[in-house]
């Protein structure tokens, strides 16, 4: 273990969503083996006492923070604008009593991008602050430009291929329309969002879970929206050598049953940990994985969508059905042969990761945009579009598990499974990136020390 001249905290804020919770826990654990100690900010405290034991990590709450559940009735752009408002006064309470508590000793706040108003606090007790992004950097490009727009000329300007063209310049095969907006409407409050999110304050540098020969062009153009440091350190679960931070309790049963089949025999099936699925497309997935005759493990957590009771047997017979599995673990097991995915950013670097190549589902704009990647940039897997019917259900999963260009995709897959360790092992580009992201905070320490 690299030991630091004097052992200094870093407190991070992660958004308390699993997708957005897991890479900071990842990152803290890299920042431990480095000689940090860590104090994560959370809203919800209740949500991970299981984790309190995370040697070097302490944890504490931020009072006045907006419960998660106020989600379903703001929608998601106006609950992130409203826990930024809420959050400010009382995480600048937080870290004042912190350096009281600490005797000053307080390296960095890095703090998820969603979470902005950290660095009011940064700001007024002279801190050094580093921003977070959990999503792509082509997503966080696809931001930039957004918040750029003018959203009452958004259509108009759809039909000016020239002013098109030179706004998404550089992230073929990414058109204007692409942009990810779906989920987010009314556009002129996710553009007064996106304003905020990607404004860099104080900040010194940003993090990006991500790799560099999965994004380049896309982290080019970041790097000169930002002109500061930006650090790619992914996929952070393999970067830190993690272990798994799951707010939900993972079912193991599943790894059993998985021992039990076939190398590549089975198809995994997860939508992440906040979509849903209409009755419907539950129904049509289910006749469609059980006509394709293939085996699957489904991922249907506790509130979602119950299969309906004529499907249930028939799904018994060639499925397994968790609420919540070990999804890396899973990943990596030889008897999964596609992941059929709603294309989270966390989900398509454990997959990629783990060479398994993916039938892209998405809902949202940020998960279209992913599974686009996937699809026509990696060629790591296929797209299912539209209201889905069995038969496409059963066509995919056919391409992909049966006919030769799935086999081609699983080699493509594959190769990036090998590019990715090479990134992560000493000299690779987030092993490189990691040990500047120590000697930034190192240096910024110093800074802030004069
Ligand atoms: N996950 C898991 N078990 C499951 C389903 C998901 O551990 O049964 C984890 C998965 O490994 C990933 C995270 O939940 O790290 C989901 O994040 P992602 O960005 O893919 O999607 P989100 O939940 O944010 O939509």
């Amino acid at each position: 273990m690299e030991k630091v001249a004097h052992k200094r905290r870093i407190v991070l804020v992660p958004l308390p969503l699993q997708g957005h919770v897991t890479p900071m826990m990842h990152l803290g654990k890299a920042l431990t083996l480095k000689g940090f100690s860590i104090i994560v900010a959370l809203g919800q405290l209740d949500q991970v006492s299981s984790w309190q034991h995370f040697p070097g990590f302490r944890f504490i709450t931020i009072p006045e923070s907006l419960p998660l559940s106020e989600v379903d009735a703001l929608g998601p752009v106006e609950f992130l604008i409203k826990l930024n408002k809420t959050s400010e006064a009382s995480f600048k309470n937080c870290i004042s009593q912190l350096l009281v508590q600490q005797g000053n000793d307080i390296a960095c706040i890095i703090y998820d991008d969603l979470m902005y108003f950290c660095e009011a606090a940064a700001k007024e007790f002279k801190l050094p602050s580093i921003i977070f992004s959990t999503t792509s950097a082509t997503h966080k490009a696809c931001l930039c430009i957004l918040s750029k727009l003018n959203p009452k000329k958004f259509l108009i300007d759809m039909e000016d291929p020239e002013l098109q063209n030179k706004l998404v310049e550089n992230l073929h095969p990414l058109g204007y329309k692409d942009l990810p907006i779906a989920g987010f409407e009314p556009l002129e409050r996710f553009v007064e969002l996106c304003k905020e999110v990607v404004k860099r304050r104080t900040a010194s540098a940003v993090i990006i879970n991500t790799v560099t020969s999965l994004e380049s062009l896309s982290l080019t153009r970041l790097q000169q929206e930002f002109g500061i440091p930006v650090y790619t350190l992914g996929p952070l679960h393999i970067t830190a050598a993690s272990t798994t931070y799951s707010l939900l309790e993972e079912d193991r049963s599943c790894i059993e049953w998985l021992n039990k089949q076939k190398p590549r025999s089975v198809i995994y099936i997860s939508l992440g940990s906040i979509f849903d699925m209409g009755t419907k497309e539950v129904l049509e997935m289910a006749w469609g994985f059980c006509n394709s005759n293939q085996l699957f493990l489904w991922v249907i957590r506790d509130g979602s969508k119950s299969l309906p009771e004529e499907v249930a047997k028939m799904v018994s017979e060639r499925g397994y059905i968790v609420k919540w599995a070990p999804q890396i673990e899973v990943l990596g097991h030889p008897a999964v042969g596609c992941f059929w995915s709603h294309c989270g950013w966390n989900s398509i670097l454990e997959s990629t990761e783990e060479g398994v190549p993916m039938i892209c589902r998405p809902f949202q704009g940020e998960q279209k945009l992913n599974a686009m990647y996937v699809e026509s940039v990696w060629r790591i897997g296929i797209q299912v579009g539209g209201e889905v019917e069995r038969g496409d259900v059963e066509r995919a999963v056919k391409r992909l598990m049966i006919d030769e260009e799935g086999a081609d995709m699983r080699e493509r897959a594959l190769d990036f499974k090998e590019k990715l360790k090479v990134s992560v092992r000493s000299g690779g580009s987030s092993y490189n990136a990691l040990n500047e992201l120590v000697n930034h905070l190192k240096q910024s320490e110093r800074g802030a020390k004069h």
